[in-house]
């Protein structure tokens, strides 16, 4: 029954999208640090009670198209932030086997596996050779 509500009160309204799931981090962040003394603290217990409204309004809007559109254009001016996130988390994952590098010329990330010594490494994106040590 509560399941049959739920499903009939979230028919047609957005949900929650990254945007919303992002502006929810936000407000648990401002949430901790309006512990802080003083005005600060002040100013973000107001950032948190303005990102969960912005959260919730977009989880229970009915303007779907609107809300979609908006979440697409916070996910292409993020990608190249998000890949880099990535990039660190599969770096740190890795990093008992691998050694990974930059490519002075084109700043594509490089991945050879460690323990082999002085080597050269050649650009997989350009060519550019280069040593490094693994
Ligand atoms: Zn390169």
């Amino acid at each position: 029954m509560i399941r049959r509500f739920l499903y009939n009160f979230f028919r047609g309204r957005n949900g929650f999208d990254q945007l919303a799931m992002t502006a929810w981090a936000l407000s648990i962040v401002c949430l901790l640090l309006s512990f802080l003394p003083g005005t600060a603290g002040v100013v973000f217990n107001l950032l948190t009670f303005a990102a969960m409204v912005y959260t919730l309004f977009r989880i229970l809007s009915r303007n779907v198209g609107k809300r979609a559109q908006e979440n697409a254009r916070y996910l292409s001016a993020t990608a190249g932030l998000r890949r880099k996130l990535i990039n660190l988390k599969t770096r740190f994952s890795q990093r008992k086997d691998f050694k990974f590098f930059t490519c002075p010329t084109c700043h594509t990330l490089l991945r050879v596996p460690r323990g082999k010594g002085k080597i050269q490494i050649t650009c997989r994106k350009c060519g550019n050779r280069f040593s490094g040590k693994t």
